[in-house]
């Protein structure tokens, strides 16, 4: 039989494959004060899922567990079915369960947090790197790859969030947008599956959300799975899939955008858009 016709060779990388996020029954408190209380959350790849929610009501929490910056108290997350982080506390959970969830080692830790891109609030660039060398940074030194190729790739990631001309600036001399589409390129570098935004236009002035805005629209486009926390309803209402809108450590409803934004049925998610519209 004849060889089928090759692809045309595409001009940009597809996005990673994979990338499906589960959550189960994710618990944790500090101290006595219960923060997330059974999160359930289901992203599939290539699904943008927006979480909108009051100050204090666990968003940034639930990020955090997801990339093995907190451990659960109960519940697990798992990325293309790869547990992260499940509670240590196991009492109750059935054998066949035990034996799948074993203890993650070090190196399983580090992998997975490849797999995971963050952008935080406040950029958390190193300041004494220029910017081409924040996003050459953890390929580098977390991945091993070789630094030629890895710089070449951090030009092409530059261009792509709209700063091919500030490769050499320190983050200092960019504006608040700029340092921000460089932390956007540091967390593309690794390649990652998933990408997960804590607010990241909270700390920029009006005139520079779009920008920031822009870029994540067109990673949404190419198919990235994101994660992304905001107050930005217009964007939400344009990008997510799904919205979920969390209160007091629950999620209190989820659905389509369309739906949650536009008839939402919880009194709770009805006021929250009452306030931020
Ligand atoms: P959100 O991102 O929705 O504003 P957070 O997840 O940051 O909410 O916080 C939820 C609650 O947990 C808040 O009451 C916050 O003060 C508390 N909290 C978050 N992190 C810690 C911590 N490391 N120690 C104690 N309390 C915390
Ligand atoms: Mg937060």
């Amino acid at each position: 039989a004849a060889a089928p016709a090759a692809a045309p060779t595409p001009a940009t990388p597809a996005a990673p494959a994979g990338g499906h996020l589960r959550v189960r029954g994710l618990s944790k408190s500090y101290g006595t004060l219960e923060v997330l209380r059974g999160v359930d959350l289901e992203v599939r790849p290539g699904e943008v899922t927006v979480i909108l929610g009051p100050s204090g009501s666990g968003k940034s929490t639930l990020l955090r567990l997801v990339n093995h910056l907190e451990r659960p108290d109960h519940g697990f997350a798992a990325l293309d079915g790869e547990v992260i982080g499940y509670a240590r506390r196991r009492a109750g959970w059935g054998a066949r369960r035990r034996e799948v969830l074993r203890e993650l080692t070090e190196r399983d830790v580090l992998r997975q947090r490849t797999r995971i891109g963050f952008v935080f609030q406040n950029f958390h660039l190193f300041p004494h790197l220029t910017a081409l060398e924040n996003v050459v940074e953890a390929p580098v030194s977390a991945q091993g790859r070789p630094r030629a190729e890895v710089e070449a790739e951090a030009r092409a990631l530059l261009a792509r969030v709209g700063l091919a001309d500030k490769a050499d600036a320190r983050p200092r001399q960019l504006s608040g947008g700029q340092q921000q589409r460089v932390a956007i390129a540091r967390a593309l570098a690794v390649k990652p599956a998933l990408l997960l935004f804590d607010e990241p236009t909270s700390a920029l002035d009006p005139e520079l959300v779009g920008e920031v805005l822009g870029v994540i629209r067109d990673l949404a486009h190419d198919g990235t799975t994101l994660v992304v926390v905001t107050h930005e309803i217009g964007f939400a209402r344009d990008v997510a899939d799904t919205v979920v809108f969390m209160d007091d450590g629950r999620v209190v409803e989820k659905g389509p955008a369309a739906q949650v934004l536009g008839s939402p049925a919880h009194p709770r998610t009805r006021a929250f858009l009452d306030k931020v519209r």
